[in-house]
């Protein structure tokens, strides 16, 4: 197998008394999306900017590209991409003159590809939000990187402009690029990450491949417990059974199909409705929660 193009062992940083990032491993390969989630102050940002050598660890070995990102800012520099949370662009320069200032040459496929052409000779300032991210976006691929940051990219878009940003990086991915996804936007990191750490307070809580992270949760069944009925008359489920204060009874089983079948075919029997009736596999917003019940309990 073809080395890494991040590999992080044991890495610790500190602020100061403060340690953000407590011994945290992770390789991430080439060609894939590697989403970092984790609450607020989990240490994705300062874990990300230790990896585009913005910062040197206090403990620990990175190798990013091959090269230790810090030593080599250089190196690592010309052949990333980064988009922050926020830019800082000059607010009277046109969208083409910032892509100019940025890179020479005739950027017109890669404005159209943002869905910016039409947006061309607007000043940065007259921009909306969204159009503002596709701009950080454009800049951070416009040299081609062959690994790139995007820090929370989708924050504050609508919901179209959101698609429009996967689909920008769907087609990055095909090309081959290698991507390091922070994000909030649980959804975003499941429909787009081939493989995630979830971290908390430092550490890596989980991690793995999302299909096996989403594997290891029970699915679920949930529904309204039809008016009048005890909870003790459902049938026998492999899954736990938890009746909520609400009404609702909640199912989690690691053989939703069976546990299904055997509850529809009851429904069928009795006569019964089952109002509201949700099956599903877990989430990534349930392993989420999972995760952080754990680590409270
Ligand atoms: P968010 O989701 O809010 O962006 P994060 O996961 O990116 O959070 P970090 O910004 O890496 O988290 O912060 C990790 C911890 O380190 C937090 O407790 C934060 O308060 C602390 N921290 C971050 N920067 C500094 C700093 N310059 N000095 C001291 N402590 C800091």
């Amino acid at each position: 197998m073809r080395n890494p193009v991040i590999d992080v062992a044991a890495l610790r940083c500190r602020y100061g008394d403060f340690e953000a990032v407590r011994g945290v491993d992770l390789q991430v390969h080439q060609g894939e999306l590697f989403a970092l989630l984790g609450t607020n102050g989990a240490g994705k940002t300062t874990l990300v900017e230790t990896l585009e050598g913005l910062r040197a660890p206090s403990a620990g070995r990175v190798r990013v590209l091959g090269v230790d990102p810090f030593r080599d800012r250089a190196a690592i520099r010309a052949r990333t991409g980064v988009v922050l949370q926020e830019s800082g662009f000059p607010p009277d320069l046109t969208v083409a003159e910032v892509v100019r200032l940025w890179r020479r040459g005739d950027h017109r496929a890669e404005l159209a590809r943002l869905d910016l052409a039409h947006r061309r000779d607007v000043r940065v300032k007259q921009l909306s939000g969204g159009e503002r991210r596709r701009l950080d976006l454009l800049l951070a691929v416009l040299g081609r990187p062959e690994l790139l940051f995007l820090d929370e990219p989708t924050t504050g878009l609508d919901p179209e402009s959101r698609q429009r940003t996967w689909d920008v990086v769907r087609g990055l991915l095909a090309e081959g690029t290698t991507i390091v996804l922070t994000t909030h936007y649980l959804e975003e990191a499941e429909s787009l990450a081939h493989r995630l750490a979830i971290l908390h307070e430092g550490e890596v809580a989980v991690s793995g491949a999302v299909v096996d992270v989403l594997a290891a949760q029970p699915a679920r069944i949930s529904f309204d417990l039809p008016a009048g009925l005890d909870v003790l008359a459902l049938p026998m489920l492999a899954g736990d059974v938890v009746h909520e204060p609400s009404g609702r009874v909640e199912v989690r089983t690691r053989q939703l199909q069976d546990d299904l079948d055997v509850l529809l075919g009851w429904a069928r029997r009795e006569g019964l409705a089952l109002a509201r009736l949700r099956a599903h596999h877990a989430s990534l917003e349930d392993v989420f929660h999972a995760t952080r019940q754990v680590r409270v309990a």
